[in-house]
Order: C-alpha cells, then sequence, then structure tokens
C-alpha cells in the first residue's frame, strides 16, 4: 500500500510502498478514505526538537481520519465492514487505575498513531476495536476527518456551563474557531475569540464566533466595555499556547471565572497568581478527547445541525500532499484534507 512516511531524520515526508498492516485478533482494519494535516504533522514535517526526540524513524504519519472497515479480527463482534468510522489516536493500556475506572482519557501510559505508532497517511490502517467511532450514515467525509481536533475543542469547549454566558476563546486556530462554533451552539451569549492573525479571525467569525478582537490592535477590555458587559467573561478557553494571550485571558475573566487550557506552551509562562487567587479562578487542562463521551457529543451535535466544514479551506489528493504542507507552512490554510479514495 501507499503511505506518507517519515524515513528519515530530516525535514519532509516520503510517499513510499509499505506493506498492508496485519491485524491482530482484537483489531480492525480501515480503508483510509480522508485525513486531515494537524499542527503534530507540521512538527514532524518541518523536524523540530520536539519531532527528533520523539518520533522513531521510519514512521507512517497522521492521526486525523475517516475510512471504511474492509476487515476485523476473530474477537472483534460489534463493527462490521462497510461501516464507517473515525478512531480515537490515544491508544491506552487498559491496567492502570484510570483505565480500570473507566477514565481512559486519564491513562497514563498512552500511544498515539502516527506519533508512537504507524499512523493513518496510509491506505489502510490498522487499530484496535476500543479505539473506533463508528459515524452517523450520511456524515460528510471531509468532516468526518476532523474528529480528532473538532473532539479537542468539544473537550474543551464543554467542560463548564456555557447556556447564556460569555465566552472568551484565545486564539483562532482551527480548534479555536471550531471551539467558537461549539459554544455558540451550545447556547453561549459573547462567544469572543482573539487572535493577531486577521484571515483567521475572519474565519471563527463565519464558526461562530460573535465578536473577534485583534489584539494587536485593541484590547479585550476595551471589546468588553463595547459588549456592555461589566463583571468579565464567565468562561475562558486558551488555545493559542502564546503567553500574553493567556495572561490576557486570566485579566479578562469575572470573579469565580473558569478556564480550560489547551493551548500548549513552547516554554514556561508566569502568569500573575493573585489573578487566580483573588478572583477565585479556577483553572483545568485538556488533553485529547474523553473516551467516549466527547465522540458522542461531536456526533450529535453535527447530527442537531452544527456546521465546522467552513474550517475546511484546502482539499489535496494524497499525492499532492506537498501542496498540503506548504499551505499549511505558509500560514494560508486552517485545515487541509488529503484524498485517499
Ligand atoms: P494553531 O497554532 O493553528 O492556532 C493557534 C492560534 O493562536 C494561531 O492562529 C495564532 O495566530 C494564535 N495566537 C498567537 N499569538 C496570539 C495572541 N497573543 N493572542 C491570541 N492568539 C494568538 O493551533 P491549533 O491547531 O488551533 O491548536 C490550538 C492549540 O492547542 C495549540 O497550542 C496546539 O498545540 C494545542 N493542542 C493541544 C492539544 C491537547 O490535547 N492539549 C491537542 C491539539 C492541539
Ligand atoms: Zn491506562
Amino acid at each position: 500500500m501507499k503511505a506518507l512516511v517519515k524515513r528519515e531524520a530530516a525535514p519532509g515526508l516520503w510517499l513510499e510502498e509499505v506493506p498492508k498492516p496485519e491485524i491482530g485478533i482484537n483489531d480492525v482494519l480501515i480503508k483510509v478514505k480522508r485525513t486531515a494535516i494537524c499542527g503534530t504533522d507540521m512538527h514532524i514535517y518541518n523536524w523540530d526538537s520536539w519531532s527528533q526526540k520523539t518520533i522513531p524513524v521510519p514512521m507512517i504519519i497522521g492521526h486525523e481520519f475517516v475510512g471504511e472497515i474492509v476487515a476485523v479480527g476473530t474477537n472483534v463482534i460489534d463493527f462490521n465492514p462497510g461501516q464507517i468510522v473515525s478512531g480515537e489516536g490515544h491508544v491506552v493500556c487498559g491496567r492502570c487505575r484510570n483505565c480500570m475506572a473507566g477514565r481512559r482519557h486519564l491513562c497514563a501510559h498512552t500511544s498515539g498513531i502516527g506519533v508512537n505508532r504507524p499512523g493513518a497517511f496510509a491506505e489502510y490502517l490498522a487499530l484496535p476495536m476500543s479505539n473506533v467511532w463508528e459515524h452517523q450514515s450520511g456524515i460528510d467525509l471531509d468532516v468526518a476527518a476532523l474528529f480528532d481536533p473538532f473532539g479537542n475543542a468539544v473537550h474543551t469547549a464543554l467542560q463548564f456551563d456555557l447556556l447564556g454566558e460569555d465566552v472568551l476563546i484565545t486564539g483562532a486556530g482551527p480548534i479555536g474557531a471550531m471551539a467558537a462554533a461549539v459554544c455558540r451552539h451550545a447556547g453561549a451569549r459573547h462567544v469572543v475569540i482573539t487572535d493577531i492573525n486577521p484571515r483567521r479571525l475572519k474565519l471563527a467569525k463565519v464558526l461562530g464566533a460573535t465578536c473577534t478582537v485583534d489584539v494587536s490592535k485593541e484590547s479585550i477590555a476595551a471589546t468588553q466595555k463595547k459588549l456592555g458587559m461589566a463583571e468579565g467573561f464567565d468562561v475562558g478557553l486558551e488555545m493559542s499556547g502564546n503567553p500574553s494571550a493567556f495572561n490576557a485571558l486570566l485579566e479578562n475573566m469575572c470573579h469565580g471565572g473558569k478556564v480550560a487550557l489547551l493551548g500548549i506552551p513552547g516554554s514556561d509562562i508566569a502568569i500573575d497568581w493573585n489573578i487566580v487567587i483573588f478572583n477565585m479562578l479556577t483553572l483545568k487542562g485538556i488533553y485529547g478527547r474523553e473516551m467516549y463521551e466527547t465522540w458522542y457529543k461531536m456526533s450529535v451535535m453535527i447530527e442537531s445541525g452544527l456546521d465546522i466544514s467552513p474550517i475546511i479551506t484546502h482539499r489535496f489528493h494524497y499525492t499532492e500532499f506537498e501542496q498540503g504542507f506548504a499551505a499549511m507552512n505558509a500560514g494560508e490554510a486552517s485545515k487541509v484534507i488529503l484524498n485517499w479514495d
């Protein structure tokens, strides 16, 4: 089969002929139909310092996908060939305290597809049945390919009650913009999103942000005044990993405000802890998606009319993958879909 492989410890990716994966008794074999490019794939493509210490070569990369089941292991009774599925890319140990208690997203021994084990940028992917999520029939395949990053947005956005609340999202990357869509869908009043990239802010508005703030030109405090908000934001979602964005978010929360942190900082961030303490803020770190409550919420929100498709800015055949990675590197793209049909 064909796959996009990190063949050498150097920048780039190689389209190669590799053996089709064999499935174990508990696995399903998926014929990949669409994949999406993630920031993680860009790190691996560009071979930054994180990738150099994390990714063993050779490695088939990629973890955002949708496909069709073509074979199942002898133990698998809940899945059948023909089903359209995505998969949770974090394969958990199943034996640690959290796994045993059903809190699989808190497993301390996860292995990631396309990072630690063969990934989805390939014609076929073998996955344990416990990692498979079946889509509702008729789902748009491009949207289905986004369930991994969409899940990051949903997991973060739904941490705290949103109905009637005012939400501040820092960072209008693909995940921040999808989180804006989720917050609106879930009944928030103001959904204010910040960035320094006008193109990304514009797209976030299309997805559902009620107000955008280019923090290189205006302040969040001035925006609050404009909106007639007297007491600060009820819920904050940090989705940039940027130190000044995180600090600005803390400064603009109401007393008792709740903050979920998804953005990954490049290095240590200093914050004013007095704000956290005296304003009695709640800070919660978020990683991945909940298995499988997040996946359930994603499916039913799509079913009830949530449209995240505008986040897709580019579509290519997998043989044109270099164009997709170039669009991401140029900062032109939000989500890029690769078609494997
Ligand atoms: P992204 O890098 O595409 O988006 C981040 C956005 O933040 C960019 O649009 C950037 O312009 C913006 N930004 C930079 N400085 C800013 C500032 N001062 N104020 C406001 N915005 C600013 O990333 P993404 O794919 O949308 O992911 C969002 C974040 O979540 C990233 O940090 C990513 O590494 C992280 N992430 C975390 C998990 C997890 O499980 N915790 C999973 C996926 C992604
Ligand atoms: Zn575990």
